[in-house]
C-alpha cells in the first residue's frame, strides 16, 4: 500500500463535489425508506439529517461526518453506505451526512466563516453546530455514536474511543475488519497521544477543555461509547472510503466480520 507522500502542509489530494455527494447520499437515503430533516442553520445555509426508525430496534446508532471541509472519504463513505443498505437488522440509525456543507468547496477544515466546526460544541458560537445541537437534543439517546473523519499526516487509519463507563468495546474489532483494506496506523504516539495499534483511548474530562469537538458534547449529553474514525487521507481515495465504510460496519454489525467488497489493493 502506497503512502503517496502529496500532502505537505495540509490536505493535497482530490476534491468532491459536495452538493452531488449529497444529492445521491438523500436519494439513496430516501429510496430504503429513511426520513429526511432539513436544519436550516442560516439563511441558505441547510444540514440534513436522515434517520431509520423501526419498531423491532434495540439499539440506537448515530453517525456523522463531513464536519471538516478537507476531509472527502466521510461523506463518500456515508453515501456508500446509503447506497448499499446493509445496516443492522434491529437498530435506529440517526446519520448527519454533512455537517460543514460551506467547507468542501473551499477545500478547507473550517467552515467559510473561518470557525473549526468541530470545536464549538462547547460554545455553538456557529450557526452550524447550533442547529446540529438543537436537532441532537430532540433525539433519543444512542447506544453508539460514530464520527467519519479523515487526518492528512498520519500513515494509517485510527481511531479515539470514549467509553468512560468501561463498556464492551468495539475498537479491536474495527481495528480487525479495517486492517483488511487500509493499513493500520501502528505509531505509539498520535496527534500528542499514547496509542496502541492504531487505538487512542484518551483519559480527559471534557469540563476541562475550553472548546469541544462533537463528540465531547455526544459523550457528556447523548452517549456513553463514541468512536471518532480517521482515515489517513496520504492514502488513495478509494482506500479511505473502504477503510470508513468497512469500520462503520464493524461497529455497527455486531456479528461475524465481513471484509468490505472494495480492496485497498485496488487503490
Ligand atoms: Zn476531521
Amino acid at each position: 500500500m502506497q503512502w503517496l507522500g502529496k500532502n505537505k502542509d495540509g490536505y493535497r489530494g482530490e476534491r468532491i463535489e459536495i452538493r452531488e455527494i449529497l444529492s445521491d447520499a438523500l436519494e439513496a437515503a430516501r429510496k430504503h425508506g429513511w426520513q429526511i430533516e432539513t436544519l436550516a442553520a442560516a439563511p441558505g445555509l441547510i444540514l440534513y439529517a436522515v434517520s431509520r426508525v423501526i419498531p423491532t430496534a434495540t439499539r440506537n446508532i448515530y453517525l456523522s461526518t463531513g464536519i471538516h471541509g478537507d476531509e472527502p472519504a466521510g461523506p463518500l463513505a456515508v453515501r456508500q453506505l446509503l447506497q448499499e443498505d446493509a445496516w443492522p437488522a434491529h437498530a435506529n440509525l440517526w446519520l448527519c451526512p454533512c455537517l460543514n456543507p460551506t467547507g468542501f468547496p473551499l477545500n478547507r477544515r473550517e467552515n467559510a466563516g473561518g470557525i473549526d466546526l468541530n470545536r464549538d460544541y462547547r460554545h455553538l458560537e456557529s450557526p452550524e453546530i447550533r442547529a446540529h445541537v438543537a436537532w441532537l437534543d430532540r433525539q433519543p439517546a444512542f447506544d453508539l455514536a460514530l464520527g467519519l473523519h479523515e487526518d492528512w499526516e498520519t500513515h494509517g487509519f485510527y481511531l479515539y474511543e470514549l467509553n468512560p463507563d468501561n463498556r464492551p468495546s468495539l475498537a479491536e474489532r474495527v481495528i480487525a475488519a479495517v486492517s483488511r483494506v487500509c493499513p493500520i496506523e501502528t505509531a505509539r504516539i498520535i496527534e500528542d497521544r499514547p496509542a496502541q495499534n492504531g487505538i487512542i483511548r484518551p483519559q480527559m474530562d471534557p469540563t476541562q477543555r475550553p472548546r469541544w469537538p462533537e463528540a465531547f458534547y455526544l459523550i457528556s449529553r447523548k452517549t456513553r461509547l463514541s468512536y471518532t474514525l480517521e482515515a489517513p487521507s496520504d492514502f488513495p481515495l478509494p482506500t479511505r472510503v473502504a477503510a470508513l465504510a468497512t469500520a462503520v460496519n464493524a461497529a455497527c454489525n455486531q456479528g461475524p466480520i465481513t471484509p468490505s467488497p472494495v480492496l485497498y489493493a485496488r487503490g
